[in-house]
């Protein structure tokens, strides 16, 4: 389950191929950036299923559930991702930086059940791992 996210006009578009024009402006949105952060989420046996609410930089950008994989078209820059699930789930927050150099980064993101508290773990990582076992 592929789908490609970036924001226009101030909104948040969530589209599942290439072609996806602003219903404001008309640029198509995907192709008007060139940074990619690309984020799958593993489903982990006997784990959480809940969504993670994403956050970069701090700001809402859509959720995330297990077996979705995400291509956020953003501008180059530096991202600190968060992901939020429930209450009592505690996030890594990984920075990653999007530059002409390295214009695309891939997130593999899971649940990591522990015995006392259960962990989101955000790793970066070749699109091979975007595997459910
Ligand atoms: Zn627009």
């Amino acid at each position: 389950m592929k789908r490609y996210r970036a924001k226009c006009c101030d909104i948040l578009h969530d589209f599942k191929d290439e072609k996806a024009i602003c219903p404001s402006c008309a640029n198509n949105i995907i192709t008007q950036t060139e940074g990619r952060l690309v984020i799958y989420r593993k489903a982990m046996y006997m784990s959480c299923n809940q969504k993670f609410e994403v956050f970069l930089n701090g700001e809402p950008f859509g959720d995330l559930v297990c077996k979705q994989e995400v291509t956020y078209c953003l501008p180059y820059g530096i991202y600190t991702l968060h992901f939020k699930c429930g209450e009592t789930i505690k996030c890594k927050d990984i920075t990653i930086e999007l530059t002409p150099e390295k214009p695309e980064v891939d997130i593999l993101t899971r649940v990591k059940m522990k015995f006392w508290k259960n962990v989101i773990v955000i790793e970066e990582c070749d699109k091979e791992d975007f595997t459910d076992l």
